[in-house]
């Protein structure tokens, strides 16, 4: 049988690039897990890809009601689940005050992050009755969250600091709406949402590897400069940053490659190690990575994990 994919934001950039390489192979059912159905449609038709390889359904990560939604409507749906990406993500590089989730948590975190976390455990159960002998949970990271590479040293640096902020529930009114507690700077909430996407991946392995067989994954696909990602940032920076990825940091990749790279963590024989973030080289060969000194902190994971279930609702 073909193999039944839920991929998160799949409706541009990255999301949209996988579905596509996904589709053209003809072994796979891609649901689109998208917050926007005409526009998941609308680009879905404009890769080409044909009706019988996909099924948009309705997401909102911003609404912890709406994840539970749709979990309901995919279980409903009778379809196994395979692979869960979680892909989608907002960053707000250029946002001076905070925005909210409907559950009231800073908009990067509670999307990027808490969203997907309520998600993926959400589906877990669904993952361990399938019977597809490779079945993957794979939170796409970056190299933003990694302050032992350049790129990630960049400032703002991503840093969790003790996680009060986390602890009191990101909400801006009584605790901060950062992680660290600190004030609010939208280009670090977006890293440290992708650290917690990437100690997440690795806290799941510890937890449930060994007991159901399910591969858990990270993923940095390299930097993708033409994306939507950056539509919040100030215009100078989107005409300069791709040709700035291009010749200096020689990081830059396309949609497609960066689509057909996550389309290798989901389907490659050979990529089926749990708990690894996976890069690719000059030549597009997938390697094993580092991750920083806090993105493989396991204390900090399972602290992490256990606030999240609480502001989730989950405990
Ligand atoms: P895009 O902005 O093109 O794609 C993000 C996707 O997330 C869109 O489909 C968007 O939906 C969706 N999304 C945003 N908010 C929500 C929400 N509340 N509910 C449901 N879906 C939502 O960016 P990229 O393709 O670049 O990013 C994809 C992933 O790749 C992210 O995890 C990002 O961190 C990661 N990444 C990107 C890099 C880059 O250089 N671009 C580098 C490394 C990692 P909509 O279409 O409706 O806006």
């Amino acid at each position: 049988r073909k193999g039944t994919v839920i991929i998160t934001g799949a409706s541009s950039g990255l999301g949209l690039a996988t579905a596509k390489s996904l589709a053209e192979t003809g072994k796979w059912h891609i649901i689109m897990a998208c917050r926007d159905f005409l526009k998941a449609e609308k680009a879905a038709k404009s890769v080409g890809m044909s009706k019988e390889n996909y099924t948009i359904m309705h997401l909102d990560l911003s609404s912890l009601d709406s994840v539970r939604q749709f979990v309901d409507n995919f279980k409903r749906s009778n379809r196994p689940l395979d692979v869960l990406v979680c892909n989608a993500a907002v960053y707000q590089p250029t946002a001076r005050e905070p925005s909210f989730t409907a559950d009231g948590f800073e908009l990067s975190v509670g999307t990027n992050h808490l969203g997907h976390f309520l998600l993926s455990r959400l589906l877990l159960d669904d993952m361990k009755q399938s019977d597809y002998p490779s079945k993957r949970l794979i939170i796409v990271g970056s190299i933003t969250g990694n302050t032992n590479t350049l790129a990630g040293n960049v400032p703002p640096k991503a840093n969790l600091g003790d996680v009060r902020g986390l602890q009191g529930g990101l909400n801006g009114l009584n605790t901060s709406s950062m992680i660290d507690g600190g004030d609010f700077d939208g280009a670090k909430a977006y890293k440290d949402s992708k650290v917690c996407n990437m100690l997440t991946m690795q806290e799941f392995h510890r937890r449930y590897h060994e007991d159901t067989g399910i591969t858990f994954a990270s993923l940095y696909p390299g930097c993708i400069a033409t994306t939507g990602l950056f539509r919040e940032h100030i215009p100078l920076f989107r005409l300069l940053f791709p040709t700035f990825q291009k010749y200096v940091t020689k990081g830059f990749v396309s949609e497609e490659e960066a689509g057909k790279r996550l389309a290798q963590v989901v389907s490659d024989p050979s990529l089926t190690k749990s708990g690894v973030y996976w890069s690719w080289n000059k030549d597009s060969a997938s390697f094993e990575n580092q991750l920083s000194q806090e993105a493989s902190d396991a204390d900090k994971a399972r602290k992490v994990w256990e606030i999240s279930e609480k502001l989730v609702g989950l405990s």
